[in-house]
């Protein structure tokens, strides 16, 4: 992966074959805007450039108008830039906890997801 980039690749969805790509290095992903270099080091959501995720499974629990009776298809994905005192995934969201995946295997997280739940929810 080239420095600088965090995904690329071509959108297989659109039928023009558009082509994507999110910098982050400086990163402005997110409306905490830190301009981190995130191929050198963490920026304020504590993140590099690879993404991070703790868990991805069938969610059942929560918001029932989008979990339903067969759950949502949840990702967990590491750090936050909010901080929020009372964070209920505080482990993830400022402690880091989760592995790095390649964006080919978030890829395939998220189709297996797909096929197993009517709904995605990104966390
Ligand atoms: S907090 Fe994280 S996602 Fe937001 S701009 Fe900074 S490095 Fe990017």
């Amino acid at each position: 992966m080239a420095a600088g980039t965090h995904f690329s690749g071509t959108d297989t969805r659109s039928s023009s074959g558009d082509t994507f790509s999110l910098s982050c290095s400086p990163c402005h992903l997110c409306p905490r805007d830190c301009g981190a270099d995130r191929a050198v080091s963490p920026g304020y959501c504590g993140q590099l450039d690879a993404p991070t995720a703790a868990r991805a499974a069938l969610h059942h629990w929560e918001e029932p108008c989008i979990s339903g009776t067969r759950g949502s298809g949840t990702i967990f994905f590491t750090g936050c830039s909010l901080r929020c005192c009372f964070c209920q995934n505080y482990h993830i969201s400022q402690e880091n906890l989760g592995k790095t995946v390649t964006p080919a295997g978030l890829c395939r997280m998220m189709l297996r997801l797909q096929d197993e739940a009517p709904t995605i929810s990104i966390w």
